[in-house]
């Protein structure tokens, strides 16, 4: 199983240099060769299989032989052995035919740690096999530093150096990232915002010395392994609902397109899916793409679901290179009139091959609010509100006629991490789960670093392990 670039210009690579590289040179995101496929039998045999052997079975088909089968399926054991849940996603139902599927049983109460967890232990499975160290520094405005460093804790081959705007995340979500005693975690408080830290981060990989010396590697989004590890629970769920028989539709909380696309890899390689609702909060990005055939971002806006406040929504640019019948060249052309004019057209033809599959549907911070409060009132359970704009979605689509028969919203994380929030909006403080029931008590360990590249630069460099 190979790999090529969205934008046509990078050499073709396997799953394990995929997996370490994340970007290609060329600027484009990874994606397969060809698309691997199981037979509708194939699919309803999953309905006797436990999570772990699920993902082994669908996984496996885009490693190639870069990982061997049963070392594989170890991996996957040990991962999804880390969730709270005996089923590991399990599915609750709201009403006839609404579905909420259940993401957030990880260490780090979001979807996040579906992927990560896996990748975790990939990294350190390929980084040991070749001898080689890697230093992942990344930047959070929540989730993904959580899942990476409750990942990554304790590898003999990986450091891991995370950033986050001090004082500007929750108190639950920077917990989650320093209560850590592993030594090769570094949590780095900067004096700045988000936008700040991303920044500081991209200067450290243009920084090709430092690069090179450090062996900085990324775990950001749009790395390949984790949209194909987020695409195992649409099979589970499908079967647990009675697919392959039946086709189902899904609702996604959407920010940088991953979760979404990795139904659309579900469906490439068989799953019967009927159609893909994007929901979006009032960083409506995509939602104005379907409707107007303009990608064209505005400035963000800070929402109660803050995991969802992106411009730029990195993995649409696979969705592009699909619907353009795999077009490098047209995606090229796409991609450089966001860099010159902050905006480009989606052909006629892309447009409707998108809207054929996917609807979008926005939510906005009133109508998020309230569907907490209707979700409390009407079942007594409590949701978060990324999971909230999934319903408002799926309930407005459903309305106007746009979806119909069983569908499946995804809840991409637990109220306890979004406490304030939920508390304003349905008046009930959600309780952390019992496995983390002390982290208030816990200790904290982070470093606060003015807005100084060159200063972050050396704290990085005082603490990797050199081999
Ligand atoms: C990351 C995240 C999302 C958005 O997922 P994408 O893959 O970026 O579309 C939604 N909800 C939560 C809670 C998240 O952490």
């Amino acid at each position: 199983m190979y790999y090529i670039s969205t934008r046509g210009q990078a050499e073709r690579l396997g799953f394990a240099d995929v997996l370490l590289e994340g970007l290609a040179p060329d600027g484009g995101l990874y994606v397969p060769e060809s698309w691997p496929s199981f037979t509708a039998a194939e699919i309803a045999g999953f309905a006797g299989m436990s999570y772990a052997e699920v993902a082994t079975e669908v996984i496996s088909r885009f490693t190639g032989d870069d990982i061997p089968r049963d070392v594989f399926a170890g991996m996957c054991e040990d991962a999804y052995a880390s969730f709270s849940h005996r089923v590991v996603v399990p599915l609750s139902q709201t009403t006839g035919e609404d579905w909420i599927l259940e993401l957030f049983h990880g260490p780090t109460l979001a979807f996040k740690d579906v992927a990560m967890q896996l990748l975790g232990r990939l990294f350190d499975h390929v980084l040991a096999e070749r001898g080689e160290r890697l230093t992942i520094v990344g930047a959070t405005s929540g989730d993904t530093g959580g899942a990476a460093i409750e990942a990554l804790k304790g590898s003999a081959n990986v450091d891991v150096f995370i950033l986050h705007p001090h004082g500007r995340i929750s108190e639950v979500q920077r917990r989650l990232m320093t209560c850590v005693e592993e030594e090769n975690i570094h949590n780095i408080a900067i004096e700045g915002s988000f936008d700040d830290c991303q920044a500081m981060v991209k200067e450290m990989f243009a920084d090709k010395p430092f690069r090179e010396e450090m062996r900085l590697g990324a775990i950001n989004s749009i790395n390949w392994a984790r949209i194909v590890a987020q695409s195992v629970y649409y099979f589970t769920s499908a079967v647990a609902l009675g697919g392959p028989g039946r086709a189902l539709s899904y609702c996604v909380p959407t920010g940088n397109f991953g979760d979404i696309f990795a139904a659309y890899v579900a469906r490439q390689m068989g799953l019967p899916i009927e159609t893909l609702c994007i929901a979006t909060n009032e960083n409506d990005i995509l939602a104005r793409t379907l409707a107007e055939g303009a990608y064209e971002p505005r400035g963000v806006a800070q929402t109660i679901s803050p995991s969802m406040d992106i411009q730029v929504s990195s993995n649409f640019e696979r969705l592009l290179f699909e619907a353009s019948g795999r077009d490098a060249e047209a995606v090229r052309a796409m991609m450089a009139n966001l860099k010159q004019a902050g905006r480009f057209d989606v052909a006629g033809g892309i447009l409707e091959t998108i809207r054929a599959l996917f609807i979008a549907e926005r939510s906005t911070e009133t109508e998020t609010a309230a569907m907490i409060r209707e979700v409390f009132e009407t079942t007594g359970a409590v949701i978060d509100p990324h999971t909230a704009v999934g319903l408002v979605a799926t309930g407005k689509a459903r309305h106007g006629g746009r979806l119909s028969g069983p569908v499946v919203t995804l809840a991409t994380a637990h109220a306890a991490k979004f406490p304030d929030a939920v508390k304003q909006a349905c008046g009930i403080y959600p309780d952390l789960p019992k496995q983390l029931s002390d982290l208030y008590q816990r200790t904290e360990k982070l470093t606060v670093l003015p807005l100084d590249q060159q200063q972050v630069q050396r704290f990085v460099a005082s603490f990797v392990r050199k081999d």
